[in-house]
């Protein structure tokens, strides 16, 4: 049976979530801006849904903005935040996804000072230095992650957010804080109220909904900008008639995801516990950001000996579909931009790949994957 370890760069889509969408992808058929009972039942079925993903982060209804995923999200959240804006300075985490890394770093050219925060080894924020840079100058928006996507290692985000504030305060700047939620969504317990973040990013297809559907989570005081002009819907912040379907599928995929929390995450945490413990009794086994509080499911290793792309190769041929860190869809071969963010040597980063468990995976896997890293790396070594 093939093993599908790699649940952070995309899930299944729950058959329970699927039933919830068929009634409109082949039922009623309106258009949610329509005022006839068509477009009416059309907005209702969106309503609810904002509402339950509202649920899942501790939202307000009012303070979500479908997008088509998490990377339109970080789009609108940082393009928007600085549209029309006076250019000061944009921050971002070293070890942010791309979608925040390249959407920040294209600000540059708009005579925006684009600057990282400093991570450590462990993968979490460096502090003192984080402080500093905040009373440098002002601050339009700066970007934490709520964990990240290669290593799972979860920040304190609330810390992010009082010191932005801090700082805004001091400066009279307005900071704002962009917390990329993608990977802790329906992971760990989210709490856009409570956190201090003004904007959050999500996307449906990294727990079990569909792919091409996320949402913006903004506090209603935050001014942005739209990326697509349009029709006026989200009020007036994503112009286009919306993706009902996928939108009742993310709804419902929050759902599941607010009343399953614990028990997927203890389920996960016991097969992520099971192979940390296997893993350590291999030689030559590097573990990535493992003194951090990281999310439940996810662990990032490398193998001395072996390079991530061949590792990776090695296990799909046996039927075990993992990630390894290197970009390697750019085909450039670049080792882990998360691992070299952290400050580990290159040729460390090179060897790494990340497992990432869901509710499906059972120990029984974890047991043959163990089985064999140990033969290949017996192959290798002989
Ligand atoms: N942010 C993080 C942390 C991610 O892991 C991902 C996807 O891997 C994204 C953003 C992009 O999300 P999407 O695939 O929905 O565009």
């Amino acid at each position: 049976m093939p093993i599908y370890f790699d649940h952070n760069a995309t899930t299944p889509l729950d058959p329970r979530v699927l039933e919830a969408m068929q009634p409109y992808l082949a039922g009623p058929y309106g258009n949610p801006s329509s005022l006839h009972r068509y477009g009416r039942a059309a907005r209702d079925a969106v309503e609810a849904a904002r509402a339950q993903v509202a649920a899942l982060a501790g939202a307000q209804p009012g303070e979500v903005v479908w997008t088509s995923g998490g990377t339109e999200s970080d789009n609108l959240a940082l393009q928007g935040a600085t549209e029309g804006q006076r250019p000061t300075r944009v921050l971002y985490g070293a070890t942010e996804h791309p979608a925040v890394l390249e959407t920040a770093e294209a600000l540059r050219g708009h005579g925006w000072v684009v600057e990282t925060i400093a991570i450590d080894g462990d993968g979490l924020v460096d502090w003192p230095a984080f402080e500093a840079q905040l009373a440098r100058g002002p601050l339009r928006i700066a970007a934490l992650m709520a964990a990240n996507n290669e290593t799972g290692v979860i920040h304190d985000v609330g810390r992010a957010a009082g010191l932005v504030r801090a700082a805004g305060l001091v400066r009279a700047a307005g900071g704002l804080l962009l917390c990329d939620a993608v990977q802790a969504a329906g992971k760990i317990p989210l709490d856009f109220a409570a956190c201090g973040a003004d904007l959050m990013s999500l996307s449906a297809h990294k727990l079990y909904g569909p792919k091409g559907v996320g949402a913006l989570l903004r506090k209603a005081e935050v001014e942005l900008a739209p990326l697509l002009h349009g029709g006026g819907q989200e009020r007036g912040l994503r112009g286009g008639t919306e993706n009902v379907a996928g939108i009742v599928g993310f709804g419902a995929a929050a759902e599941l995801a607010r009343t399953g929390l614990e028990a997927r995450a203890a389920h996960c945490l016991a097969l992520r516990e099971r192979l940390a413990a296997g893993l350590h009794g291999l030689p030559g086994v590097t573990i990535f950001g493992e003194r951090a509080p990281r999310l439940p499911n996810t662990l990032q290793f490398a193998l001395k000996g072996w390079e991530g792309e061949a590792l990776l190769m090695a296990l799909d041929r046996k039927g075990i579909a993992v990630s390894s860190g290197s970009a390697c869809s750019s085909g450039k071969g670049e080792p882990s931009h998360v691992l070299l963010g952290m400050g580990l040597p290159r040729d460390l980063a090179y060897g790494a790949i990340r497992v990432s468990l869901g509710q499906d995976n059972t120990a029984a896997e974890i047991d043959r994957f163990l089985v064999v890293l140990a033969e290949l790396r017996m192959a290798a070594a002989a």
